[in-house]
């Protein structure tokens, strides 16, 4: 194997070309192919913490990437209106307070909120404290001491691709402008063999990445993997997009706003507001998604809106030697934003299980069984958003009668009764982001870890007290958001 070929040059081709320039060049010659003509879908700007371990694997500088591509920081998502019309909370990233002995923190916050300690989840978060706030800065990090916080970034999803194509063409890559017309195979095994472009141009390869995006033209068109359609756990299947001005502080997280049959988000970058609205066309129209979306802008809107179709599932990515990365693997909504990491934790997968020949079914198998519990596990996260809702409208009473996966229900069950999660395998929510999860939509367990019961009752108010002071005394040390990108940007903070 020596030529990969990657078809598509949205987020999922240039992050791609990006990685194997970085990790396979010059021992392979990577080419993509491309299109002008068809644009790409442009709407994924908001990331979780692992990117960071993307770019930094791809030694990218963040000053630069937050530059180039007129990010901003993110320290988690407020959930607007999902429990509760009324309700709000935060899925920060990092620490959720300390452990103790062999238990989390969020074990001794039972306690005591079970015995009337007023204290919120979120009080021993410095990522929620620093969110609320408007706050941001990693720098108390590299000043000794743990922090406890954890970032992601938003950003300008047209810039990334842009950023990540300098990266990849200056390592190496060839980018061929074109527009796919045919896919050839090889009568004997059914392997790819070549893309036929509109000039006439044949493009051939070892290995084929597909990344066409919702047309899937390797993957499903030609290879036929069928898709898993999963609308039965997430049945929302449109959003309406639009830009905006942005008219008030810069915000550190993604807002996600539920509405009546939907939800809408709020993604802050430094020149303007990414803003979405998903819905459930079986009840509600796209207009009126639209008219919702329009009505909730915090500024005007800088285009006319854009509508997007889309069912939720997953194909098998791997089959004989062609590889589905991002929307042609399949989409569940960006609820959580982790459409791009799974384009990175696929791209990490193929290439540590990276094959030496055409003949690598054994190698698909074991990358399909690992990708299909990362999926699964975070599809379940997203059903929890809907299934544990009490909203009165008749989607979320749909949704709050949902058959849920046997998986979820038990994780619930086990919370409820034990006050206990635990993280599945190697899936990507972790404790702190179930628990902030289920307390946040109104699920409250009836007992806690009985070591919790280990501090006497003034120890554990103090423990309380003192891990929520620690999350305001980082929040502390931080500035405004905005400000902190200034200083970075004018090189008066390194990164
Ligand atoms: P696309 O961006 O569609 O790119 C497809 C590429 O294939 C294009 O370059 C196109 O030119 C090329 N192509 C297609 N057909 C041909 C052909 N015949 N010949 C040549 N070239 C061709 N993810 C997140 O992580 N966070 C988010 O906040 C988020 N929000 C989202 C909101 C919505 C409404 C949607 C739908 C998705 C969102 N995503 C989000 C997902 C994210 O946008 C995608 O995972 C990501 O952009 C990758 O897209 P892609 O590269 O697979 O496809």
């Amino acid at each position: 194997m020596k030529n990969i070929v990657i078809a598509g040059g949205g987020t999922a081709g240039w992050m791609a070309a990006a990685a194997f320039a970085r990790f396979l060049s010059p021992n392979y010659n990577i080419i993509l192919v491309e299109s002008d003509d068809i644009s790409t879908i442009g709407v994924g700007e908001a990331t979780i913490p692992p990117i960071r371990t993307f770019n930094a694997g791809l030694g990218i500088d963040e000053r630069e990437f937050i530059q180039k591509t007129k990010g901003s920081f993110k320290l988690g998502i407020i959930f607007d209106g999902w429990g509760r019309p009324d309700q709000k909370y935060i899925h920060a990233f990092g620490d959720m307070g300390r452990p103790l002995g062999l238990i989390s923190y969020y074990q001794y916050w039972l306690r005591a909120n079970l015995a009337g300690n007023i204290s919120t989840l979120w009080d021993a978060s410095p990522s929620a404290q620093a969110a609320y706030q408007n706050l941001y800065s990693h720098l108390a990090l590299k000043n000794g001491g743990h922090s406890g916080v954890a970032w992601a970034y938003h950003f300008d999803a047209g810039l990334y691709a842009k950023f990540l194509r300098e990266y990849s063409e200056s390592r190496g890559v060839r980018r061929v402008e074109g527009k796919i017309v045919q896919v050839n195979n090889n009568g004997q095994n059914g392997n790819v063999d070549s893309l036929i472009l509109e000039n006439g141009d044949e493009i051939s390869g070892d290995f084929f990445i597909d990344c066409t995006g919702f047309r899937a033209l390797l993957i499903g068109e030609n290879q036929g993997a069928k898709f898993d359609d999963w609308s039965h756990f997430l049945p929302c299947d449109g959003a309406v997009t639009v830009p905006c001005a942005d008219n008030g502080p810069l915000k550190p997280y993604t807002i996600s706003k539920a509405h009546k049959a939907g939800w809408q988000w709020r993604i802050a970058l430094q020149h303007r507001v990414g803003n979405g609205h998903v819905f459930c066309s079986e009840y509600m129209s796209a207009d009126e998604a639209q008219a919702i979306l329009l009505a909730h802008l915090d500024g005007e809107p800088y285009e006319e809106p854009r509508h997007i179709k889309f069912t939720t599932g997953r194909r098998r990515q791997w089959v004989k030697n062609c590889l589905a990365l991002g929307l042609s693997g399949g989409f569940m909504e960006p609820l959580e934003s982790t459409s791009i990491y799974l384009i990175q934790t696929a791209i990490a997968r193929f290439l540590s299980l990276l094959p030496s020949g055409p003949q690598c079914e054994i190698l698909a198998q074991e990358f399909e069984r690992q990708s299909q519990i990362e999926w699964q596990g975070i599809r379940d996260f997203l059903i929890l958003h809907y299934y544990a809702n009490q909203r009165k409208e008749p989607f979320w009473a749909r949704c709050r009668a949902l058959e849920i996966p046997q998986s979820l229900k038990d994780r619930i069950n086990l919370f409820q009764q034990s006050g206990q999660i635990f993280r599945h395998d190697e899936e990507l929510f972790t404790e702190a982001g179930w628990v902030q999860l289920m307390v946040g939509q109104g699920i409250m367990p009836r007992a806690y870890h009985p070591l919790a019961n280990k501090l006497d009752d003034a120890q554990l108010a103090e423990f309380i007290n003192i891990s929520g002071a620690h999350a305001r005394d980082i929040a502390g040390k931080m500035v405004d958001h905005r400000e902190f990108i200034n200083l970075l940007l004018d090189r008066k903070i390194e990164p």
